[in-house]
């Protein structure tokens, strides 16, 4: 028996599946999850010693890498200063004022602890600001898991096949309404039922929770025109995209602006951090200036923002790492559709910029539909036996891979060398 089998024996006995969040069980691949010990740059080790090249950099936020000397400087010298105050504290001025410097659609941001009190929060805030209850939002984008969200949500509740957790009660998602992805004519039909009622859309600008979805040309144009024509509030979450596909993440990828947009692990490089952010207008409905309500006793954490800040700000300060993260990409998942291509495997590959996901699948993945057409037994097996061969993917179908500035030409070499064995 492994260590990391020990381990999750043991584990298994004191928290529920043995995790602290469900995809991290790797139930879906039939196996067990390896207890890591450490990373550094593109690589994390587990309990028993294997090396593995991370695809997942704990779930987007590693952009620069594991282990990053200048975000690690300054996580110390935080820590040395104290660890938490409740009290305000220049660096969430530095941290805010950054936010809004980089993103053009944010005037003001509010700090949280996770993408999902982001998103919760943001939706609340729409809410007050229309003085409307009905959202909308899309099959197969997951937005955490506040109760009002989990409705048709993708990631690990897609896996699962439970589209929607027993204990939400349905007087709480009465208000949710679900629309197709890239189908703006399934928006548009919400709207002429019920538009003026409709607070806000909700939207993943690229799905990435029910593997990697790009969107349609048109459909987040067709999304603002449409919140414009009814005075709902659009909200891009970018708590997978911000600051991932560009600096100003997909609304600057894409050139759309949504009126409020929420983000998360990623501005905490690696520490647990989420914000929501947007017009003033909307911004100024939150307490105290307004009657909208939320809080958090950690939230804007000293030690959270010395890691964003300076991931951030090297990330603003150094445009090209955009250009070769997103270049090293291109040339990455090329090659794993030119060599399906040439052995004529049928299945699919979706990217955009750094993320990706392949899905065992004839048909194009463009919506909830067509990525639940893929053999999530095939992609279990592919998944194991990358394992094996030191390649640390995704443990389910339906979740992207991230790529980072740290993997080398060779890790990628590698990987693909792997990946053409292992498909
Ligand atoms: N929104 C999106 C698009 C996500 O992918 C996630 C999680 O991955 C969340 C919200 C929830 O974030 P968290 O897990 O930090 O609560």
């Amino acid at each position: 028996m492994t260590q990391s089998e020990a381990l999750f024996n043991e584990a298994v006995k004191y928290i529920p599946g043995g995790v602290n969040s469900p995809v991290r069980a790797f139930g879906s691949i039939g196996s067990t999850p390896r207890f890591i010990t450490k990373a550094d740059k593109a690589y994390m080790w587990d309990e028993d010693g294997n090396r593995y090249i991370d695809y997942i950099g704990s779930w987007g936020p590693m952009i620069l890498g594991h282990n990053h000397p200048a975000v690690l400087e300054a996580v110390l010298d935080a820590c040395r200063l104290g660890l938490s105050f409740g009290a305000a504290t220049r660096p969430e001025v530095t941290m805010a004022k950054l936010i809004c410097d980089i993103v053009p659609s944010i005037d003001m941001v509010r700090m949280v602890n996770s993408g999902t009190e982001a998103v919760m929060s943001a939706i609340r805030t729409a809410r007050g600001y229309t003085g409307r209850d009905k959202i909308v939002k899309f099959t197969g984008c997951y937005h955490g898991h506040s109760d009002g969200l989990l409705v048709k949500a993708g990631s690990g509740v897609m896996t699962a096949g439970v589209p929607d957790s027993s204990g939400v009660p349905a007087s709480v998602t009465k208000d949710t309404l679900t629309a197709e992805y890239n189908n703006v004519d399934s928006v548009r039909a919400l709207f002429e039922q019920c538009g003026e009622e409709i607070a806000a859309i909700i939207v993943e600008p690229v799905g990435a929770n029910m593997g990697v979805v790009p969107p349609k040309e048109g459909f987040l144009q067709s999304l603002r025109d449409i919140c414009d024509s009814y005075g709902s509030v659009l909200i891009f979450d970018e708590v997978i995209t911000g600051f991932r596909l560009s600096l100003s993440g997909a609304q600057g990828y894409y050139g759309i602006t949504p009126d409020l947009t929420t983000f998360g692990k990623i501005i905490g490089a690696g520490m647990p951090v989420g914000a929501y952010g947007g017009r003033r207008d909307i911004m100024e409905q939150v307490a105290p200036v307004g009657n909208v309500y939320q809080a958090g006793t950690l939230s804007g954490n000293p030690v959270a923002m010395a890691a964003g800040i300076t991931q951030l700000t090297l990330l603003k300060d150094h445009p090209e790492y955009y250009t070769e993260l997103n270049e090293k990409s291109d040339r990455f998942f090329g090659q794993i559709k030119e060599f399906l291509h040439q052995k004529r495997l049928p299945w699919q590959v979706n990217h955009v910029g750094s993320i990706g996901s392949i899905f065992f699948t004839q048909s194009p993945v463009t919506d909830y539909a067509s990525a639940k057409t893929s053999d999530v037994s095939a992609y279990a097996a592919y998944c194991n036996k990358m394992l094996a061969h030191g390649i640390y993917i995704a443990p389910a179908q339906f979740e992207a891979m991230f790529l980072s500035l740290a993997h080398t030409e060779e890790d990628i070499d590698a990987t693909l060398i792997a990946m053409e064995e292992c498909l």
